[in-house]
């Protein structure tokens, strides 16, 4: 039978995973999905890692995914000769500049000396230097340092709310999507989001190429709060980014928000991801601390899709032991029934697609009143396992698509095993052995089990989930 697949797990590719054999077992250990970070490499480089992840994913049989994450409109310091050490109560200047010029600090970002306003806050290097803007005249900013540290060029500059004027896809950003269409990836990350217009702009960008890939849009800066209900409606998924998010918004507020987005999203039908510092410790060390545990814990407790790891594996000493811990935890959670099953939250009920909603909650009712071995769900575009998905059955969804595409797609999605098969689109005796067949020899069923079976039968464009059959396995 194949294994029950409950969060799934995202891994960061990088130096760390270079070669098939670390990738098979990155796979074997629990890896659902690859992301792939624009911000580092070279396309050259990326392309072979999405070839090597897919001649793997072949030979095992996987739906593995590819993540291609967006480098974004991601400011930073420009070319400075030699390290600056910023001392704690001085003041310095910053100007847009690519080099620095009479020791002013340079930006790569023209908006920035316009944007800013007195008593903003400037962090730098992922947050651990601060800056309090003292004055603008719309070309030098001047800035007094508040936690001090050694600047070195290149690093990144966070400005909370203050980026108006940045474009949300860059010129970097439109030559990925190109690649990304190119190469097939399966999603697209978006970084930076601020509102609903900067997903509609990847959109476009992608119709303009003439195709699409569903887009993750990374929950990262404060504007992005303010206009959340847009982004998720226009976007396929959100990821908890809380890397930066953790910048922009200071560590403290990071988990009330993370709290909030998985449950909107569950809410809204939409994929969500749990990013960023999930096992931190284990980049340098085998085993993690308690807090780490428990932090992965509570996002599949909360209901996130899928957990995410970075640093851990794209540059860690213990990528595997990274995987295994997390498919370790979530396994854990299950023999101990801590993970709610069969449970739709209450909003759920106010889910725009009444049809599709009162179809799966019955089969979600039907599982706590009978014996119920899977739920089979025949899906052209993953809907029906999607919705499925997010009541967090206590059986395995088995989800047949006749697209390799769709299936990788809905390997992200939690409790969903795809299956790339060719159903017929029909309920008829000869379609309904060929299930019962593979009901025995791919899922290892035995006669007298029952499975729901699900989807859109005869298949209609834009209708979704239309019967529920109930089919008990003969031998
Ligand atoms: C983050 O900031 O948490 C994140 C996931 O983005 P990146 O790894 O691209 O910085």
């Amino acid at each position: 039978m194949l294994k029950s697949s409950g969060v799934k797990i995202v891994a960061t590719l990088g130096p760390s995973i270079t070669n098939e054999e670390k990738i098979e077992e990155l796979i074997n250990a629990g890896v659902s999905m690859f992301r792939v970070n624009s911000s580092h490499s070279t396309p050259d480089e990326h392309k072979n890692s999405i070839d090597l992840v897919r001649k793997v994913a072949k030979k095992l049989e996987k739906n593995t995914a590819i993540l291609l994450d967006l480098q974004g409109p991601k400011i930073r310091v420009g070319n400075i000769s030699a390290p600056i050490e910023l001392i704690e109560n001085s003041e310095i200047q910053l100007q847009h500049s690519s080099e620095e010029i009479n020791g002013i600090i340079p930006v790569d970002y023209s908006g920035i000396a316009n944007d800013v306003k007195k008593d903003d806050k400037i962090y730098l290097d992922d947050g651990k230097l601060e800056l309090r803007v003292l004055e603008t005249d719309g070309k030098i900013v001047k800035a007094l340092v508040i936690r001090g540290g050694l600047l070195k060029p290149r690093k990144g500059l966070n400005l909370p709310g203050r980026t108006a004027s940045l474009s949300a896809i860059t010129k970097k950003d439109i030559e990925y999507i190109k690649l990304a269409l190119e190469w097939k990836v399966d999603y697209l990350a978006l970084s930076f989001v601020r509102t609903g217009e900067d997903v509609l702009k990847a959109k476009h960008c992608m119709e303009m190429y003439g195709g699409y890939i569903p887009i993750i849009a990374k929950i990262e800066k404060p504007e992005a709060l303010d206009n959340i209900d847009d982004i998720i409606k226009l976007s396929d998924g959100v990821m908890v980014a809380r890397g930066d998010l953790g910048i922009e918004i200071s560590p403290e507020k990071v988990p009330a928000v993370q709290k909030k987005l998985i449950s909107e999203s569950n809410v809204k039908n939409k994929i969500v991801i749990v990013a960023t510092q999930m096992l931190e410790t284990m980049i340098e060390q085998p085993i993690p601390t308690r807090a780490e545990t428990s932090d992965v814990a509570n996002a599949i407790i909360d209901g996130a899709d899928a957990i995410m790891l970075s640093g851990e594996t794209a540059v860690g000493k213990y990528p595997v032991e990274a995987v295994k811990m997390m498919s370790s935890i979530s396994e854990n959670l299950e023999q101990n029934g801590i993970v709610r099953h069969n449970y739709y939250s209450r909003k759920m009920a106010e889910f725009d697609n009444h049809e599709a909603f009162a179809m799966c909650q019955a089969m979600i009712t039907m599982l706590d009143n009978l014996k119920i071995k899977a739920i089979l769900a025949f899906t052209t575009n993953g809907y029906t396992p999607a919705l499925l998905s997010k009541a967090k059955p206590s059986v395995p969804i088995y989800a047949l698509a006749k697209s390799e595409t769709v299936c990788r797609q809905m390997n992200l999605c939690r409790d969903i095993i795809p299956i790339n098969y060719n159903w017929q689109q029909e309920i008829s005796n000869k379609s309904l052995k060929e299930i019962n067949k593979l009901l025995i020899k791919k899922l290892g069923m035995k006669s007298g089990d029952k499975v729901i079976m699900t989807g859109v039968i005869p298949y209609v464009v834009g209708q979704t989930t239309n019967f529920i059959k109930l089919l008990t396995i003969e031998s």
